[in-house]
């Protein structure tokens, strides 16, 4: 996430986020070597369960659309690379293929978004996904819902092809 500076990957990182924003990811879950109490004390909420330290997105660290604690980053953040910077990284892509791929996600995202807030008042300190599915948990669907329902599916489509790697 969030690579270094005067890359390209700097340059698409800057103009995306959706790895630290709650778009991609619901959580991020430490790794031997992050320290949970100083990135704690960096702003992170971390939580604890079944023996596993995380924390949720939409990251607290992530301000003014960059990584406010970039150079303390935990281990997820430092290894993770999307398919659109593994791309351009291996000459698949341009920079401006991918860029055009990360402003098609973000308008995707951010019309779901919008689609929520029609049907629903839902936690923004929660992952986009998770919002949706507490929207649509509603006991009368609507064409509203299935409108949302619909588009989430979309964007679901296009993380899983193009961002997400396994
Ligand atoms: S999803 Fe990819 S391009 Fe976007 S911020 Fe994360 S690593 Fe950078
Ligand atoms: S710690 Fe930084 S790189 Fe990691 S999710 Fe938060 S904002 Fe993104």
């Amino acid at each position: 996430m969030i690579a270094e500076p005067l890359s390209a990957a700097a340059r698409l990182c800057g103009k995306c986020g959706m790895c630290c924003n709650g778009v991609l990811f619901h959580s991020v879950v430490l790794q031997p070597g992050d320290s949970a109490r100083t990135l704690s004390a960096l702003g992170l909420r971390i939580k604890h369960k079944k023996g596993s330290s995380f924390f949720l997105q939409p990251c607290a660290a992530y301000r003014d659309s960059r990584c406010a604690i970039y150079d303390q980053r935990p281990q997820r953040c430092r290894l993770f690379n999307c398919r659109q910077l593994l791309r351009v990284a291996a000459g698949e892509i341009t920079e401006a293929s991918a860029l055009e791929k990360i402003h098609e996600a973000r308008a995707r995202a951010e019309h779901v978004n919008t689609l929520i807030a029609r049907v629903a008042e839902t936690n923004p300190n929660r992952a986009l996904a998770q919002r949706c599915a507490n929207a649509l948990t509603a006991p009368e669907r609507t064409p509203a819902h299935d409108e949302l329902d619909a588009a989430m599916q979309e964007l679901e489509t296009l993380l899983e092809r193009d961002f997400r790697v396994s």
